[in-house]
This record gives C-alpha cells, sequence and structure tokens, in this order.
C-alpha cells in the first residue's frame, strides 16, 4: 500500500479511538485523519480535530454541528463537521479511505462498520457488538466486497497472530484444535459472592489490568465481555462455541493461545495496553511501534491460570448459550446487555440483576433466523423492549 492513508476512526473520543490516534501521531509518514467521530465528549473531538486536521468530524445532531463547525472555523481549520448515521457512514466509506477503525461502543457502531466492510475498506475492528449482533450476515458482506477485516480486541488479535496466514481454509485444514481466550477475571475474580449484590458502577469500572470505557469495562466485571468474545472468535475464525475455551489468566499478559493437534500452543504476549493490536492491525502485515514499554518478564515473574466459575459468572453461561442458539440469540443477549448495563450504571438496578434480566430476556422470545439486517434490528428492538418491561416490572 503507498503512504500516506487515510484513516476515519469512528469513535475517536473513546478509549480505543485515543489509542489508535497516539499510534497514528507516531506515524505521520503513514498515516493521515480523514474523519473523526465523537457522541458526547464534544470538547475532546474539538481538541482532536485540532491535533489531528482531520477532513471531516461528525457528531449526533444539528446542534452540536453548528456548534462544532463555529470552533473549527475560529480555529481556523477547514474540517467540515457531518451529522448523524448517516454522516458516520459517509466517512466509512469514502473512496479516499483505505482503513476505518471501528471503535464505537454498542449496537450504534453496526451500520457504520457495515458501511465500511461493504465498500471494501481495511476495518479495524473493536466494535465487537457490532458483529455479535449479525455475525452471519457480517461475515458475507466481507467475504463479499473484498475487505480486510483485522481485529484489535487484543484477545481475537493475538489468536490472528498465532494463526497461520491461510487459516480461512478452515481451522482443522491448518491443525488447530481449540482456541484458548484468555480473560482477567476483571475485579470481580475474588470477591465473596455475597458482596456482588452491593458492588458498585465505581468498583465495576476499576479493572485491575486495563483503562477501558465503562460500557466494556462493567462487560469485563460481568464476563459478558467474555462471552461476547467467544461470539465473536466463533464469525472471525469460523469456530464453533465448543472449540473456543475461556481460560482465566489474571495477569493479562497472554492475550490468547491456539492449541494445534501435534501438542504445540502458540501464544501471544504483552504489557496489556490497546497499542500494541492496534499497531499490528494499522501496519499488517508490516511491524511499527506503538508507544508500548517492552515485556519485562523478570518483572511479571510468574503466569497463573484458573478455570471460570460459572455461578460467579453467570454472563458467560448465558453467552454460550446464545452461541449454541445461533439466529436471532446473540443480537437478543447483546441488546438485553447493552439495557443492563446502562441501569447498573445509573445504579437502578443491583449488579447481579445484569445477569437475571438477559436470562429473562431470552426465555422469554423464541430464536429465529436472521437472514436479513431487519431481522437482527428486529431482535434488537424486542430484546431492549422486553428488558425495558423488566425494569418497569420490578419498579425501576
Ligand atoms: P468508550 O466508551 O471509551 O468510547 C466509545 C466511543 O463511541 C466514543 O467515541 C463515543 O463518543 C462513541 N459513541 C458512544 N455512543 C455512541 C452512539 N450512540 N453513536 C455514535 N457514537 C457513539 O468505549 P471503548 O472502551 O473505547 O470501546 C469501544 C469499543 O471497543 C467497544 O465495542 C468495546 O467493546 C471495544 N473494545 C474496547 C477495548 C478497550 O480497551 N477499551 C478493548 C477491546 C474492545
Ligand atoms: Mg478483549
Amino acid at each position: 500500500m503507498s503512504h500516506p492513508q487515510f484513516v476515519t476512526v469512528l469513535g475517536a473520543t473513546g478509549s480505543i479511538g485515543l489509542s489508535t490516534l497516539d499510534v497514528i501521531a507516531r506515524h505521520p509518514q503513514r498515516y493521515k485523519v480523514f474523519a473523526l467521530s465523537g457522541y458526547r465528549q464534544l470538547a475532546e473531538l474539538l481538541a482532536l480535530c485540532v491535533r489531528h486536521v482531520p477532513l471531516f468530524a461528525v457528531v449526533p445532531d444539528e446542534k452540536v454541528a453548528r456548534t462544532l463547525q463555529d470552533d473549527l472555523c475560529a480555529a481556523g481549520l477547514d474540517t467540515r463537521v457531518l451529522v448523524g448515521e448517516g454522516g458516520l457512514c459517509e466517512v466509512a466509506a469514502d473512496p479516499r479511505v483505505s482503513t476505518v477503525v471501528a471503535a464505537i461502543v454498542g449496537a450504534a457502531g453496526l451500520r457504520p462498520t457495515l458501511a465500511a466492510v461493504e465498500a471494501g475498506k481495511k476495518i479495524l475492528l473493536a466494535n465487537k457488538e457490532a458483529l455479535v449482533m449479525s455475525g452471519a450476515l457480517f461475515m458475507q458482506a466481507v467475504r463479499r466486497s473484498g475487505a480486510v477485516l483485522l481485529p484489535i480486541d487484543s484477545e481475537h488479535n493475538a489468536i490472528f497472530q498465532c494463526l497461520p496466514g491461510d487459516y480461512a481454509r478452515g481451522l482443522g485444514a491448518v491443525g488447530v484444535r481449540r482456541i484458548l481466550l484468555t480473560a482477567s477475571g476483571g475485579p470481580f475474580r475474588l470477591t465473596p459472592l455475597v458482596e456482588l449484590e452491593s458492588v458498585t458502577p465505581e468498583q465495576a469500572c476499576a479493572h485491575p489490568n486495563w483503562s477501558m470505557g465503562r460500557k466494556i469495562s462493567v462487560d469485563s466485571a460481568s464476563m459478558m465481555n467474555k462471552g461476547l468474545e467467544l461470539i465473536e472468535a466463533c464469525w472471525l475464525f469460523d469456530a464453533q462455541p465448543s472449540q473456543v475455551e475461556v481460560v482465566i489468566h489474571p495477569q493479562s499478559v497472554i492475550h490468547s493461545l491456539v492449541d494445534y493437534i501435534d501438542g504445540s500452543v502458540l501464544a501471544q504476549l504483552g504489557n496489556p495496553d490497546m497499542r500494541t493490536p492496534i499497531a499490528n492491525a494499522l501496519a499488517w502485515p508490516e511491524r511499527i511501534e506503538s508507544g508500548v514499554k517492552p515485556l519485562d518478564l523478570f518483572a511479571i515473574a510468574r503466569l497463573d491460570f484458573q478455570a471460570p466459575d460459572e455461578q460467579r459468572f453467570p454472563c458467560l453461561r448465558l453467552a454460550r448459550q446464545a452461541a449454541e442458539g445461533g439466529g436471532s440469540a446473540p443480537a437478543m443477549l447483546n441488546a438485553a446487555n447493552e439495557v443492563a448495563v446502562a441501569a447498573f450504571l445509573e445504579r437502578r438496578i443491583r449488579y447481579p440483576e445484569i445477569a437475571s434480566i438477559i436470562d429473562a430476556v431470552l426465555n422469554q422470545e423464541a430464536v429465529v433466523d436472521v437472514a436479513e439486517l431487519a431481522a437482527v434490528f428486529a431482535a434488537d428492538t424486542q430484546a431492549r423492549h422486553l428488558a425495558e418491561q423488566w425494569l418497569s416490572r420490578h419498579g425501576r
């Protein structure tokens, strides 16, 4: 590929967006920012525009757009402000763009990410919810358009690095026995079960190893994050749920492993810093500096492993069930989880009720086929409705 390449960062103001821009700024000859999007943190988005001088910025509504456009003009920038999902899809599919970083959180990222897929871009996928919701359609669209889908979720990037280049022939054909997906166990790995009744959003968001957005931090505490990642791995690597085993590894140094039939187990290690998988995917198949410190094995000294406890982490069981159920089940799981996590962050429910809500939603609705995007969104809407009903039934 010739340089510099234009990069669109969807969700630029978030944790992944900022890590991406940090890597990009280290390589001005290779990458130029085409567009940045933000949702609520507009002062932050303005500062990012001043720093990276994108051609476009995308915000949720017209009022915000007018304010940002005025501020950009006052700062002497030509950056044009676009609005809403249409604007996001436009900067994801623009012919001048070669790479799109999909770092919006949740279902809101699905349409813009698909727009990048359909335009045949190189896509750095952080927005796992998009793939969980619409896996079959998403992967069909990738094959049809010739888009290059590279995972930047650290586990999936690790698996990608440990697989041979021709893994698309099938995991069996390249000698893979199983994928070992590592999980830190989050902040509640050792918390006595009775105390989980009263944990706060602040405790849930205080991840021992990673600094991340609030939604994924709660998902990490409940291990729904690992459940979503299990589904993500099945789609990315064409694996059966039974081929993906979750391993708790509290140090977060091994980011995942691939177990081959000859007994070899390949792992990718590194400091827990998202700039490594981001740099890996940005430059792939080359390697570039990411700003991440070299791994100091002597300081780490030991690596521990344990099996996950499903009584402590019921969300992991629910996600595995949804993965096995297929069809609309993962979209329902994801939507119910988004509503439940938002309610927990707003202190409307207790932490164990996140799993109760998802369980109730999944049990109330039959799994259906999702052959079109409309069916995915119908499942998403129905699950949100059922989750809201649960909240009002319980007086929240
Ligand atoms: P974050 O909350 O820090 O950032 C989310 C971004 O999405 C922000 O830019 C926000 O403005 C934007 N956004 C939020 N709601 C939106 C909406 N309705 N429409 C448009 N934009 C919206 O989240 P994050 O931690 O950066 O995570 C982003 C994605 O990456 C998630 O899907 C997460 O699961 C995934 N991921 C994150 C990490 C991590 O280390 N943070 C690791 C692996 C995967
Ligand atoms: Mg991850």
